[in-house]
């Protein structure tokens, strides 16, 4: 095959050159197939087990994930196990075969199909995309319909070249070593394309005549920022890859480079980075980056990859290991917060609550069921034996809530004590600021607060009403709210004024972008993941900090988006 260019869509950055591997698709080839009536019972038995089976196989998949990736993918396969259980999927599968006397797999394609046709009619091309969910759920149902393993193998050091892919497969390609991925359909605003740029996979997506023009074992160059493919690729073709490569490469020295500079701004202000973390790797990692400490650590991982609630001793290994994995840095620990899109297997959330985003999640829960609250206290003071340790609490939204576990944390610390444990003798009370009641309120109970963390992700969401996972909404979830940043300069005020250090622990404070308007806004704290710890840094040391915060009233008058977008870029650091 001589050379050829291939022209996709650029879904998430990166250069790979390896040998393809094409993985044709399998629910679109099904031919028409009729069924005799006696056979009407033993196909919808067929269907409805392999719906049981793409269940199961997607819980397996949720538990195997750990970190950061848990919560990211997490997203998507609770979101495919909701496409799953609609009874219009399945009802309508029915309904074909018992009255079309179809096929399962047929049935299973005509209503896939009847699906797309309604969503090829949605003008709105983010919902238009959500189709890929869909064809993801049908593709693994059709695999279970055969008793076949849906998910996609890979090889180290392959391209992989299919139709469609969904995250929960992406994860695991990428686990697997695979360079890069290129499919035929899908968008750039799909959850697999979100992922992809977090897992920095490079990611080619629309390259409609991948399946017809590459072949296994076919030599490609993917370049996931311009969308463009290249098959056996000539001389300079291979030097453009190279020079991309060193160009990724030099960036990531530079910022490794940064290890171990100092975060602070350009006219030699200190900003304190502290990493959020799920897992023992994120610890690992935020330790090596120099994190000042874990501002956020979220608890409820413990209990949502299990089966049952942890009890005392399980949940105080893991709080201690933590703080030994810190070694004398401070760690946040954040009680428990299930409840909500934080779907949990111990049946500790509610489920089937009309409003779960207005439910009982985060404090209410433990306050609505103190034993549980009392266990995890009583093993949180348990680990402040082996290092500092500081308990942040998810969703207070007034002074009752932060008063009522104070006295808990006072009663669990007294009887841990009294069993003669090693602990700290204080242990620092925090509230997360993220319910816009506990943010105009806070001087009804700062005094309650040794700490505050503004967790912007539910901020934004409750003071928008836009809730944070649907997709519908588009930019109507945003933090580039004056409103927002009003009730952010406010809390940092009350704060301050009051003495007590306030971060921001939300995705916010992950995105480089957003550090001169954090920063103009007063913040001198950020919790963030890891994996982005140093971009971040980099970008605290391009920051003239008094420049800033001269800025903050034009920023502050900014009537819209567009009006901070333009800030932004007027300030964006050096
Ligand atoms: C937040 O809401 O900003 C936050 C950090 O908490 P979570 O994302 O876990 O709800
Ligand atoms: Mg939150």
């Amino acid at each position: 095959m001589p050379r050829h260019v291939l022209s996709g869509n650029a879904a998430a950055r990166g250069s790979a050159l390896g040998r393809a591997r094409v993985r044709l698709p399998h629910a679109l080839d099904v031919e028409e197939t009729h069924i005799a009536p006696e056979e009407v019972e033993a196909e919808l038995k067929r269907i409805h087990d392999a719906v049981d089976t793409v269940r199961t196989e997607m819980q397996i998949l949720r538990k195997r994930l750990h970190g950061a990736l848990a919560k990211e993918v997490g997203e998507f396969l609770d979101l495919h196990a909701l496409l799953l259980d609609d009874p219009e999927l399945l009802e309508g599968i029915d309904a074909l075969i018992r009255i079309g006397r179809y096929s399962a797999d047929y049935a299973l394609r005509l209503q896939r199909d009847r699906i797309a046709a309604v969503f090829e009619g949605i003008d709105d091309a983010y919902l238009r995309s959500r189709i890929d969910d869909i064809d993801q759920v049908i593709g693994r149902l059709h695999a279970a319909l055969h008793r076949r393993e849906a998910d996609l193998q890979g090889v180290a050091g392959e391209i992989l070249v299919t139709d469609n892919i969904s995250p929960a497969d992406l994860a695991q390609l990428q686990a697997q070593g695979v360079l890069g991925v290129i499919t035929a359909g899908g968008s750039t605003l799909s959850h697999s394309a979100i992922l992809a740029r977090s897992l920095h996979l490079p990611l080619v997506v629309g390259a409609a005549a991948a399946l017809q023009k590459v072949n296994d074992g076919d030599v490609l160059v993917i370049d996931g920022s311009s969308g463009l493919v290249v098959l056996e690729p000539n001389a300079a073709d291979l030097r453009d890859h190279h020079a991309r490569t060193a160009n990724a490469r030099r960036e990531q020295r530079q910022l490794n480079r940064l290890r171990r500079e100092p975060s602070r701004t350009l006219d030699g202000v200190d900003i304190k980075l502290w990493a959020n973390a799920e897992s023992r790797e994120d610890v690992a990692e935020a330790h090596a980056l120099g994190a000042a400490g874990v501002g956020l650590y979220r608890t409820e991982y413990l209990f949502i990859n299990n089966n049952q609630i942890p009890d005392e001793e399980t949940q105080f290994r893991v709080y201690r290991d933590v703080v030994l994995g810190m070694t004398g840095r401070m760690v946040t620990i954040r009680t428990l917060d299930v409840g909500a899109d934080k779907a949990d297997n111990t049946g500790l959330a509610l489920r089937n609550e009309p409003n779960p985003a207005l439910g009982l999640r985060g404090v209410r829960l433990s306050l609505s069921r103190p034993a549980l609250l009392h266990t995890q206290l009583r093993a949180i003071v348990r680990a402040s034996g082996y290092g500092p340790v500081r308990i942040l609490v998810p969703m207070i939204s007034g002074a009752e809530e932060m008063f009522a576990v104070r006295d808990m944390l006072r009663t669990a610390m007294r009887e841990v004590g009294g069993e003669g444990s090693e602990m700290a003798e204080k242990i620092p009370l925090g509230a997360m600021i993220e319910v816009p009641s506990a943010a105009l309120s806070l001087p009804t109970f700062i005094s309650a607060c040794d700490f505050l963390s503004i967790g912007t992700n539910d901020l934004v969401q409750y003071l928008l009403a836009a809730d944070r996972n649907n997709d519908a909404l588009g930019e109507l979830y945003t933090p580039l709210h004056p409103a927002l940043l009003r009730l952010l300069r406010d809390v940092v005020r009350t704060a301050n004024r009051r003495g007590r250090p306030v971060a921001v622990c939300g995705e916010i404070a992950g995105d480089a972008m957003f550090t001169p308007l954090l920063l103009a806004l007063g913040l001198s704290e950020l919790s963030l993941h890891p994996g982005t710890l140093l971009e971040v840094r980099r970008a605290i040391r391009g920051c003239d900090l008094a420049v800033l915060r001269a800025a903050a009233p034009a920023l502050l008058r900014a009537r819209d988006r567009a009006g901070i977008e333009r800030w932004l870029s007027a300030h964006a650091p050096a």
